[in-house]
């Protein structure tokens, strides 16, 4: 029988929480979740499916609860009646805020515990409440929703609200996970889930859809403006002569180096979204104003590449970063780093495109767009086939001499396909190859440098998503870049010994070597010979970086 009230104690999500917890077996998480699931009645599924995943607004959200952990900790202190410098020590004691805030409330004098029990929906709704707070006072309007709830809450309970408000869950469940729990609950093909998901970006929706109307009703889901969707992604191309031969007609264009973007009209909002679907609309407006110059004024979806020029020629990728993380000064920001967008897809105009053949979405993209040199531009193009390769070369040439990084080759009768590294678009670089790694730990530089973290453990992932380290690298970095990083990792330790530190997984970089090699030393089995950091990747997530399967078949291919 399934809970079909809303009232449902959040206890019982805490039981859900601890059985995740206690085991990192990816199948076991899933039955876990997949059973609760489906004893759940269909108003709160949207709400423990996205706070499985230790959020109350999906990513892709402008909302966010603004609550620092010196603000959290402070509550805290609040509510157990002790000072925020005890919640502190507490805190670097047991390694985490949940950890502690458990602690600390067992030890509280038992007053107010479970004279109202929490439910689901009530910690769901007061924290989406604290996003909303603005304005005058808000800190303290924030910080009065997050004490009454504390105030109610039992240990256990304290120690998952406080971390979920820090947005920091640790429980180990991932969207693969939840999307396999959902497949199972409601007995529908994984394959139907994740083409709703990569759509709709809304695995709530997905999750109500899933259990109130089938398969059927997940294969009306298509996507809407304001919504975004996962991007379709590229692999590598052996060489132009191999992808041409293979796909007979193509459309190659100019790669361009920047960040992808996915550009939303929905009535008269533009919004618009990095390919971790990250909303960065605040942080630059004069793209905001390109798009209202050059494009229609009904609802679309369209994609291409920022890229910071200086007199139209691309600079380095580097300064882009500093323009889309910009929270202030945004003004002077856009007269010294301006932006270019060269568009080369639309997913929607009038209606979803994304199963038209990309010859007609380029079509449609041409005639809906009023190019405006230095702002806004289209991809440079050429339509060739296999009797005239030399075109496509000469493109590449071209992309290259005008300081461009390679091109893409694209199979113009293929549809969009969502978040899908697929055949159908490839890309072909002048560079040598790199590999997208995360930082998972470092070690502290000696003498002059020995505030700054000189050498970066990175890590690749396995086929459950687990990381698993390859390589240390120190060089690449300069001395600016270095203190930025260092003071980013000093944020993310987890565990210190000595001049070793461990971090979570949130600094994602490009790294170029040398060579491959076998290697027992790291966890994948691999090493890099000569490993040369190339740039942060500020753009990635876990999800993007390169996987230990992928070094496995480039080290049997050479
Ligand atoms: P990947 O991110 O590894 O799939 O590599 C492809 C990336 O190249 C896309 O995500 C875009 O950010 C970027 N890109 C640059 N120019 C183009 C283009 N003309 N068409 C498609 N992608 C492009």
């Amino acid at each position: 029988m399934s809970i079909q009230s809303n009232q449902v104690k959040y206890e019982s999500l805490v039981n859900i929480y601890q059985s995740l917890d206690a085991t990192t077996k990816r199948l076991e998480k899933t039955d876990i979740l997949a059973n609760f699931f489906s004893n759940i009645g269909a108003e709160l599924l949207p709400i423990v499916t996205i706070m499985a995943l230790g959020r109350v607004f999906p990513v892709w959200s402008e909302e966010e609860l603004g609550i620092g952990s010196k603000l959290l900790m402070k509550a805290i202190a609040t509510v157990v009646g002790i000072t925020p410098e005890d919640v502190e020590d507490q805190i670097r004691d047991q390694g985490d805020i949940g950890a502690a805030s458990e602690l600390l409330f067992k030890k509280k004098s038992q007053t107010t515990f479970f004279s109202k029990p929490l439910t689901i929906e009530m910690v769901y709704h007061n924290l989406r409440k604290v996003a909303s707070v603005s304005g005058n006072r808000a800190q303290s309007r924030k910080i009065a929703i997050i004490l009454e709830l504390l105030s109610l809450a039992s240990p256990d309970e304290a120690k998952y609200i406080t971390r979920t408000v820090l947005e920091e869950l640790r429980v180990g469940v991932g969207e693969g996970t939840i999307r396999d729990a959902i497949s199972q609950a409601f007995n529908v093909d994984k394959n139907i889930i994740d083409r709703a998901h990569m759509l709709t970006n809304d695995l709530g929706l997905v999750a109500r859809v899933a259990q109130e109307e089938g398969v059927e009703g997940l294969q009306k889901l298509s996507l809407k403006p304001g919504k975004p969707v996962k991007p379709m992604l590229a692999q590598l191309a052996e060489g132009i002569k191999a992808s041409v031969d293979e796909m007979g007609r193509v459309f190659c264009e100019t790669k361009y180096d920047g960040i992808r973007v996915q550009i939303h009209k929905k009535g008269s909002k533009i919004m618009i979204f990095t390919r971790r679907l990250e909303n960065i609309s605040n942080a630059v407006p004069d793209v905001i104003q390109y798009i209202e110059n050059s494009l229609p004024d009904e609802d679309f979806i369209v994609e291409g590449e920022i890229i910071v020029t200086d007199n139209g020629k691309p600079i380095s990728f580097q300064y882009i970063l500093q323009r889309v993380r910009r929270k202030y000064d945004i003004e002077k920001a856009m007269e010294e780093v301006p932006l270019t967008l060269y568009l080369f897809d639309v997913l929607y105009y009038q209606k979803p495109l994304i199963d038209a053949p990309l010859e007609i979405r380029r079509e449609t993209l041409e005639s809906i767009v009023k190019l405006e040199e230095n702002k806004i531009q289209l991809s440079k193009q050429v339509k060739t086939d296999r009797e005239n390769i030399e075109e496509a070369e000469k493109l590449f040439k071209d992309s290259i001499d005008q300081g461009h990084e390679g091109i893409m080759i694209k199979d113009p009768t293929a549809p969009y396909i969502p978040g899908i590294r697929g055949k159908k678009m490839l890309k072909y670089k002048a560079e040598p190859e790199t590999l997208d790694v995360v930082v998972v730990g470092g070690t502290y530089g000696k003498g002059k440098r020995a505030h700054f973290v000189g050498s970066y453990l990175l890590a690749l992932s396995d086929e459950f998503g687990d990381l698993k380290t390859i390589a240390h690298a120190a060089t690449g970095l300069d001395d600016q870049m270095l203190l930025e990083l260092s003071e980013r990792m000093e944020k993310l330790i987890v565990e210190r010994k000595g001049q070793k530190i461990a971090v979570k997984p949130h600094i994602f970089l490009e790294v170029a070597y040398s060579e491959i090699v076998k290697s027992p030393e790291y966890e994948s089995g691999y090493s890099l010979r000569f490993p040369v950091i190339k740039r942060i990747r500020d753009d990635l997530s876990l999800e993007d970086i390169d996987t230990v399967q992928r070094v496995n078949s480039m080290f049997k291919g050479h």
